[in-house]
């Protein structure tokens, strides 16, 4: 097996009797042994995203004793995070992600060197972050990303621990084309259009499964550090938490990728966010029939002032039961063409969803249908819950 860490670095590393005592599980263990230990503690490790799969791998990589971890994260620790990502706790809602990741590494294992990049992974950056390291492990849920941590993981010959996660099914790769078999533009060479694949925030996820993919990831990677077992290249396996079943696919080279075939046509970091069609997406939406917005204010003050309209909540069931606004009726966006007769095209519809993506949607839907008095909450009851009304909870 390719070796992914240089062996003059090995050779200088060394242990205090507390670090020999920590990893004692690790050294009596004949594929391990002090010699795998020193390459655990020789590796740097970069892990792109600090959630829901970031957590179960900085964590268990710190305890099993990398040496150096990297992280990039620009985000915030928010209360619908603490389901799954557990790096995070209560108390650390509102901070930054990396710092609270940082805290609850060094708990840990303070052995462990933790470097922090506090930034969106970008084209920009991103050469220059993985540079240094030997491993990078995706831990994101967004196409740019997932396609700039490829392209540079290509480029720069590092392998990509590759893991993703939606509901009850997971999925997790090793895209290595220096070391044998695909990277992820073999397998996926175009993204799909934007809004097509529904993503965490919008179709949930069950909050151990990142555990699950992630815990596989952080497995991968060590297994390619110490240099055992074989690795996940060339192979993708497929988790579904409901049947409990794993499967495994083969995955192939694709001999005219663009990014790791013989004659790529790519050959430096994109515009990725142009590539994955965002901003084209943004200004269709734009162009089509504009949505008329009313602010969470306006809506509280008009239903103060009992003006005549009709509140129409487009959210799913089990989210209405969650929170709801006071006065509203609820048909979920999905069931909006057959019902579309409970509703007059001569009253007002003021439309919320959670945060205002599906009620401009049904917008858009009554428009076409002949409707014309219409107004889209802004923000939706996330708004609600922050500027007018608190006791509504947030999801
Ligand atoms: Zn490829």
């Amino acid at each position: 097996m390719s070796k992914v860490i240089d062996d003059d670095r090995i050779k200088s590393v060394t242990f205090s009797n507390d670090e020999i005592a920590r990893y004692s599980r690790h050294l009596i263990m004949p594929e391990v042994t002090l010699e795998g230990q020193k390459r655990l503690k020789a590796a740097r490790v970069l892990c792109i995203g600090t959630g829901g799969l970031g957590s179960p791998i900085a964590l268990y990589l710190a305890a099993a004793g990398i040496g150096k971890l990297g992280l990039v994260d620009f985000d915030i620790v928010d209360y619908s995070n603490l389901q799954r990502q557990i790096l995070h706790g209560t108390k650390d809602v509102g901070r930054k992600k990396l710092n609270s990741a940082r805290d609850r590494i060094k708990e840990t294992n303070p052995n462990v060197q933790v470097e922090l990049y506090d930034a969106l992974f970008s084209a920009e950056n991103a050469m220059q972050i993985v540079e240094p390291y030997d491993i990078v492990i995706d831990g994101t849920d967004n196409f740019p990303t997932r396609y700039i941590s490829n392209d540079v993981c290509v480029f720069l010959k590092k392998p990509n621990i590759y893991g993703s996660i939606f509901r009850f099914d997971g999925q997790c790769t090793v895209f290595a084309p220096h070391l044998g078999g695909p990277c992820y533009r073999c397998l996926y060479p175009e993204p799909p259009p934007p809004g097509m694949v529904p993503s965490c925030a919008e179709g949930g996820v069950l909050g151990v499964l990142p555990g699950v993919i992630g815990v596989m990831q952080a497995i991968e990677a060590i297994k390619l550090i110490v240099g055992i077992g074989e690795p996940l290249i060339g192979r993708l396996v497929h988790f579904d938490a409901l049947k409990m079943k794993f499967r495994e696919f083969k995955i192939r080279k694709d001999p005219k990728c663009p990014v790791c075939s013989e004659h790529p046509t790519i050959t430096e970091l994109i515009d990725y966010e142009q590539f994955c069609g965002i901003p084209q997406a943004l200004a269709e939406e734009e162009a089509e029939l504009p949505v008329p917005e009313i602010s969470v204010e306006e809506l509280h003050a008009r239903l103060q002032r009992k003006d005549r309209f009709v509140l129409l909540d487009v959210r799913e069931p089990y989210e209405w039961d969650v929170a709801r606004i006071e006065g509203a009726i609820l048909i979920p966006l999905g069931d909006l063409a057959s019902r579309m007769s409970e509703l007059d095209t001569a009253d007002e519809i003021v439309i919320h969803c959670k945060s205002g993506i599906r009620s401009a949607k049904a917008l858009r839907e009554l428009q076409r249908a002949g409707f014309s008095k219409l107004l889209n909450v802004d923000g939706g009851i996330l708004a609600w819950s922050d500027r007018v009304d608190p006791t509504v909870p947030k999801y």
